[in-house]
């Protein structure tokens, strides 16, 4: 059995579903379909869940995502299709969701409004799939992917996932399911974060001892820097686990970085595609011993520079390194980069509302300074023409070289 996850790009249009349906239809072994949310679409109901949670009238919003939904339904099936009245039936249910009084609790109103960006998607493209003679079963992954229940970054509690998959998943040959939304033992909905559907064709592979697992995207693999951002990128054609976990981890953005653990254990092949060219190789993720030599760059924006110094002057020690970080993980904010001196601990981090969180909880025993608006550059694999080039007027702020990785903060000048 092999997973196969599309994103949101890869289903944002009745072409694009009719693209991803020729792909399916020429694999050979029994497939799990993995699909997100449809084009921009998880971005349009965080707006929704917004306007709902700050009481504004969100009838804009409602009707931009039916909109958007039902010109892609009248594209791909004639009117008497069935597949109306189901999407009636999830917009009432969402409707019905909407009319409730709403809770203090933002991530759990979240989690259960942004679930249905992918319940559509799945549900049109699985009707989509019969129509088109790839007979298949649409699979609510809510009943199988269960999880400790933290909203908007739920973890997986594997042996009950396992079981659940086993029982669901593995009599059918054809799956159409849900990336990125799970349930607690609640019977709640919750999410695996942002992009987590990668993680979900992981989880999915892990369980069931797929054969392999291919995320189909808009590009032609992993490649050796963000094509929009700079030039003369080249694809990396095999790399190995540990190389794609490390670039993962620091923010390369093809790939969710939960994605990897759960394939390594198995030794799964994973292959990144693009669902525009088929024919071509794509990135083999696997056991490989290949050394890579090109430079690799990654770099995040919009990071925040956070310097924490001990008001009594004490070090910066393990009571305060724990300290630190236990407010850190309260507040689940990731931290991208630390750096200590003797009485200041810097991190850098995604600039976010938790920030002022996080500096009212450390304010009473640290003095904070901040500096917003900086980037994060690393380049794997460095070389001294490489750093020189991507520095050029960039004031660096801080600096962290190890073998294989650079590091900067960076302003722009
Ligand atoms: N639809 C979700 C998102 O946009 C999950 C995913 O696409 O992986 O974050």
């Amino acid at each position: 059995m092999q997973v196969y996850k599309f994103g949101g790009i890869s289903v944002e249009s009745a072409d694009a579903i009719k693209n991803i349906t020729e792909i399916i239809r020429t694999t050979d072994t029994n497939i799990v379909v993995v699909i997100s949310a449809m084009g921009k679409m998880t971005n349009k109901f965080e707006h929704l869940v917004d306007m709902y949670y700050s009481n504004q009238d969100y009838t804009n919003v409602i009707n931009e995502i039916k909109e958007y939904h039902n010109n892609i339904i009248d594209k791909l099936f004639d009117l008497k299709h069935n597949i109306y009245t189901q999407i009636n039936k999830l917009y009432n249910k969402l409707e019905d969701k909407l009319s409730e009084k709403v809770s203090t609790n933002y991530d759990y109103e979240y989690d259960n409004l942004i679930v249905y960006g992918e319940l559509l998607s799945t549900t049109i493209i699985s009707a989509y799939l019969n129509n088109s003679g790839i007979k298949n079963t649409w699979v609510d992954i809510r009943e199988s992917i269960v999880t400790d229940g933290f909203f908007r970054d739920a973890k997986v509690l594997w042996k009950q996932t396992q079981n659940n998959l086993i029982n669901n998943f593995l009599k059918r040959s054809i799956i159409v399911t849900q990336g990125f939304i799970a349930s607690d033992n609640k019977g709640n909905s919750v999410t695996l974060g942002r992009e987590g559907s990668d993680f979900t064709a992981s989880i999915i592979a892990y369980c069931l001892n797929a054969k392999s697992v291919t995320i189909w995207k808009d590009v032609q693999g992993i490649l050796t820097a963000d094509p929009r951002i700079f030039s003369n990128t080249i694809k990396i054609d095999k790399l190995n686990y540990k190389e794609t976990v490390e670039l993962a981890y620091y923010g390369a953005q093809v790939i969710h970085p939960k994605t990897i653990k759960p394939l390594q254990n198995k030794n799964i092949p994973l292959f990144v595609k693009s669902f525009k060219n088929v024919a071509e190789s794509g990135t083999l993720i696997y056991n490989d011993k290949t050394n890579i030599t090109s430079p690799i760059i990654i770099l995040k924006n919009n990071q925040v520079l956070i310097s924490i110094s001990p008001k009594d002057f004490s070090f910066i020690d393990e009571t305060n390194i724990s300290k630190i970080y236990t407010a850190l993980a309260e507040l689940k904010i990731k931290v991208n980069l630390m750096e200590n001196s003797a009485v200041s601990f810097s991190i850098v981090t995604d600039n976010s509302n938790k920030i002022n969180l996080l500096i009212k909880k450390l304010k009473p025993y640290y003095l904070i300074k901040y500096n917003t608006n900086l980037e994060l550059l690393t380049i794997r694999h460095y070389n001294k023409n490489k750093i020189s080039e991507l520095l050029k007027n960039k004031d660096v702020i801080v600096e962290q070289k190890t073998r294989y990785t650079a590091r900067y903060v960076v302003k722009n000048n």
